[in-house]
Order: C-alpha cells, then sequence, then structure tokens
C-alpha cells in the first residue's frame, strides 16, 4: 500500500528538530532509521502529517564514556552497537544482544532509539536496557529529563515519550568486574524476531551468585524482570543444577501472548528453559 501524505522535514540540530516536532504537535512523528516506521506508514496503521527525521542529528550517535556509566546516542545503529570497543569493553550484552537482531541489512540501518520508543515487547535491547537499569535520556522545548528503563515501556507499543519529546540518547551504568552475561533468544528461524528470549546477568563469588539480573522478552505488553528467578537465584551454588532450578520460576506471574508461533504455555517453558541457559551462562558454569 502506499502512505498518506505528510509533510517531510530534516533539521540540521537538535533545537531544530524539537522545534518542527512541538510545532507539528499530536501529528507530528518522528523518524529514524525507518524500519518499524516505514512498514507502519504503508500499511497505514501510523498516519502522522509531518514526519521529522532526525537522520542527520550526528550529535545523536556514538557512544561516550562519562565514568560509571556510558552514554549511547539514540541513532546509534545495532551495527555499531555490535563493534564499538567502549560497548564491548564495559556492556558485552548489549553487543551480543545486538548480533542477535534481525539480518545485516536491518542492522545497518535500526537505531537503538528507534527500537526502545516502538516499544515492542518482542524487541530484544528494551530487556537488555531493563536488565542493565539503563536510563533514557529525552529533550523537549522544556528541556532534558530521564527516564528509568523501568518505567520506560508502558504497554504494548507505548513508550513514556509525550508528544514533543525526542530520545536522544541512553545512560547505561557498567556493571563492573565480575559480572557474567547472556542473551539467549528463541527463534523461528535465524534472523526472526524472538519468540521469547531471556537476558541474564550474574555476579559470582565464592562459588556462589552473588547478585543476578533476568529479563524477558515478549513474555508480555512489556519487557519484563523475572524477580522471581532473580530472587532463587541469589545466593544459590553457582552449579546448574541450582540454577536450573531457580530459572524455574522465571514464568512466574507472567501472563504471555498467544499467537501463531506459540501458545501461553509454550512460552512459559520456553521462559524457563531459556533463563536456565542463561542463567548457567552468564554463570560461567
Ligand atoms: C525485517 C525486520 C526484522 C526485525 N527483526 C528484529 C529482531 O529480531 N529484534 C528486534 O529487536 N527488532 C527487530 N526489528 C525491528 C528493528 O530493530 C526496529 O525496526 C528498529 O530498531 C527501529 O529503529 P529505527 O531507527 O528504524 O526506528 P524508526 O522505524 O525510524 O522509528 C520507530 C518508532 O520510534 C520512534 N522514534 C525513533 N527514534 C526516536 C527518537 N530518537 N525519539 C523519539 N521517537 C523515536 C518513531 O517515531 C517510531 O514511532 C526488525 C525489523 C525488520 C524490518
Amino acid at each position: 500500500m502506499i502512505p498518506g501524505n505528510f509533510d517531510y522535514t530534516r533539521p540540521q540540530s537538535l533545537d531544530e528538530a524539537v522545534a518542527a516536532l512541538a510545532d507539528g504537535g499530536d501529528d507530528a512523528k518522528v523518524i529514524a532509521g525507518g524500519q518499524s516506521l516505514m512498514p507502519l506508514l504503508r500499511l497505514r496503521l501510523a498516519y502522522p502529517e509531518l514526519l521529522v527525521d532526525i537522520g542527520g542529528l550526528n550529535e545523536l550517535r556514538g557512544v561516550r564514556d562519562e565514568g560509571d556509566s556510558l552514554w549511547i546516542g539514540a541513532l546509534t545503529t545495532h551495527y555499531e552497537l555490535i563493534r564499538d570497543p567502549l560497548i564491548l569493553e564495559h556492556l558485552g550484552l548489549i553487543a551480543q544482544t545486538a548480533g542477535k537482531v534481525a539480518d545485516p541489512a536491518v542492522r545497518h540501518r535500526a537505531s537503538l532509539g528507534g527500537v526502545l520508543s516502538h516499544a515492542d515487547p518482542a524487541g530484544d535491547m528494551p530487556t537488555v536496557m531493563l536488565v542493565l537499569d539503563a536510563r533514557m535520556v529525552v529533550r523537549s522545548r522544556d528541556g532534558d529529563r530521564e527516564i528509568p528503563a523501568g518505567g520506560f515501556f508502558l504497554d504494548y507499543l507505548t513508550p513514556a515519550l509525550e508528544p514533543g519529546e525526542i530520545l536522544t540518547g541512553i545512560r547505561v551504568p557498567k556493571p563492573g568486574p565480575g559480572w557474567g552475561f547472556r542473551y539467549e533468544k528463541f527463534q523461528a528461524t535465524k534472523q526472526a524476531w524472538a519468540i521469547v528470549a531471556a537476558a541474564a546477568l550474574v555476579r559470582r563469588s565464592d562459588g556462589q551468585v552473588a547478585e543476578a539480573r533476568v529479563g524477558l522478552t515478549n513474555m508480555g505488553a512489556v519487557p519484563l524482570r523475572a524477580r522471581a528467578a532473580e530472587e532463587a537465584a541469589t545466593g544459590a551454588e553457582a552449579s546448574r543444577g541450582a540454577l536450573r532450578a531457580a530459572a524455574e520460576h522465571a514464568a512466574d506471574g507472567t501472563s504471555p501472548p498467544s499467537d501463531l508461533n506459540a501458545r501461553p504455555d509454550y512460552r512459559q517453558q520456553l521462559a524457563r528453559v531459556l533463563t536456565a541457559r542463561a542463567l548457567a551462562h552468564a554463570a560461567g558454569v
């Protein structure tokens, strides 16, 4: 199908982009890599009157070291996340996960800010940002504000962005030494979306799990933390058996969707299996 008519502007600075978006009101939309928005426009599931193309704003690209955290520009692509030296050094979970998103052609265009702003619960990076306790930095005419990942994904395809706000970057705390990580993704084909995925971060100490964090993809309307599994893993022996037992709680309290790929009970079983694998890998056992 052909998209409806819309006006288009490609600002040269963030200030210009913020002004254009504010002037456009509720009928204006940001476009970055276009990988999610273009299909929606073509299907006429989105019909903005104005598209504000932020693709030329180089100030929103790249990764900066801020000491305890890294700042990742919203326009940084999945392709760049796989290779960035700072990401590889401090936040390997992001690089590993980016390598499992879609195919090379999509990864070259798809931006981190785009996948987070789209807030699809099948997206991989939202879950990763949740377990890493990332903070979204957004800009509007009123200035900047930061939103913790835990409060950013409000509902299906609904981020906590107000009209007129642009996600400019993501501030991600460095987990520090001693943390292992793993993203386990189950998909119908290698380049497809996750039917379910689990992200794990584990800090080991003296043969035990000192801290564990688990996130789940496509197990509800928003990315989830598997709190019961985290609690069961924390303090457990760092062994496959103990972590498998903890992962039995991964689906507690979840209401996953039913679709052509999987029923809810199958998704819950996948969550338990993938969490066990992710925890074991992250713990190095
Ligand atoms: C074939 C295919 C396979 C895919 N497979 C996967 C997969 O396996 N895993 C996965 O996670 N994703 C997958 N995706 C989705 C892909 O990751 C997203 O489409 C992409 O990351 C979105 O980024 P974008 O820059 O293209 O955003 P756009 O499409 O330009 O924008 C998406 C939405 O976010 C808004 N937006 C974008 N940037 C900002 C910003 N800075 N501030 C405020 N709002 C903004 C737009 O208004 C729009 O609503 C796939 C996509 C395709 C086409």
